[in-house]
């Protein structure tokens, strides 16, 4: 993976982490800095040339590792917890909310993973009972794992703490160092789907849709639990048509009676973060759209949401026993 320059702060640069990190680059240009948020949070950044050409930051975040998963996101009603490791993507879809939350498109490593260890320890083994962790709402959990390694770490964690669970949240086909070790049952791979005209269109270097199936197929296979997250549901007149075939190819490949779960989630974002990303891109017809306003968040409007998802949800039966599927908030 090639970076335009690797900043690293001075706290961080001479850990055994970051020089390991560093080895696995090509020759990259290096810059020490002092925290992060003088490159990151930069007045005056344009996201879309920076997406051309990311720069990668090491870092220590510092402060709340682990915050509480918003209303409704999990799939269960175990207190839910979600953790960032990374800020922003190598992937680029036009319909991701993360380009209207930060300035910057360069990608933020946080390097500190024995902290993030910590605070999991303190939620798995204080007053949460089976709580569970969500990675992957601000980055994608493995699309940078042969860089980072995040996930050989965090999957022992949680191998060594089964009271506790963690969902990587994924579109990366970057799966090595899950099928190299066994499954471990708490920590489940949930990948995430649109049809092929939502794929072409908006989700650009993200791995294919065969290739992303054909990689969870082989989890599955060997005995991880793994989870498909249909979302975000975006309308388009054909969706009955195109969820058909989404659906068809997906339970092709993948055991609908093994899965951990199946959800839906809409095509929704705050306000803001809606008028940052069209003003980025004013000829993106994704955001020229009509849509309803409330407390403070864009969505489609109520009537397509309904139709999408009964629509939807009665395609699931053929192929899932309905108590694996969930409706995200
Ligand atoms: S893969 Fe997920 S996090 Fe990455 S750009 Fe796409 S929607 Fe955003």
């Amino acid at each position: 993976m090639k970076f335009s320059c690797v900043y690293i702060e001075e706290e961080v640069v001479n850990t055994q982490r970051v020089q390991e990190i560093l080895q696995r680059l090509p020759p990259t240009p290096q810059v020490t800095i002092k925290r992060y948020g003088e490159v990151f949070n930069r007045r005056s950044q344009n996201f879309r040339l920076q997406k051309q050409k990311p720069a990668l930051i090491l870092a220590k975040k510092h402060g709340n590792l682990v915050l509480p998963a918003p209303t409704g996101y999990g799939f269960n009603d175990n207190p839910g917890f979600y953790f960032s490791h990374m800020l922003n993507c190598v992937y680029d879809c036009r319909y991701c909310f993360l380009q209207g939350m930060y300035r910057s498109a360069n990608y933020v490593l946080f390097t500190n993973y024995e902290d993030f260890a910590t605070q999991l320890q303190i939620k798995t083994h204080g007053q949460s009972v089976n709580p569970v962790f969500y990675s992957g709402y601000d980055c994608d959990s493995m699309a940078l794992e042969p860089v980072s390694h995040f996930a050989e770490f965090f999957v022992d964690w949680f191998a060594d703490n089964p009271a506790a669970t963690l969902e990587l949240r994924t579109k990366s086909t970057q799966l090595r160092s899950l099928y190299n070790r066994q499954p471990v049952s708490n920590c489940i791979i949930a990948m995430s789907f649109t049809p092929k005209d939502i794929y072409r269109r908006w989700e650009s270097k993200v791995p294919g849709i065969e290739k992303r199936l054909d990689a969870l197929k082989k989890l599955q296979e060997q005995g991880w639990p793994v989870a498909i997250r249909l979302e975000p549901l975006i309308y388009e007149s054909d969706f009955e048509n195109s969820y058909d075939q989404l659906l068809s190819d997906i339970f092709e490949k993948i055991d609908g009676n093994r899965i951990h779960s199946i959800s839906t989630g809409m095509f929704r974002m705050p306000k803001t973060f809606f008028k940052n990303i069209s003003n980025l891109y004013p000829d993106e017809l994704l955001y020229a759209r009509k849509y309803e306003q409330s407390h403070g968040m864009i969505a489609q409007s109520s009537t397509q949401e309904a139709e999408m998802l009964e629509s939807i949800e009665d395609m699931l039966c053929r192929y899932v026993p309905i108590k694996h599927y969930y409706r995200c908030a």
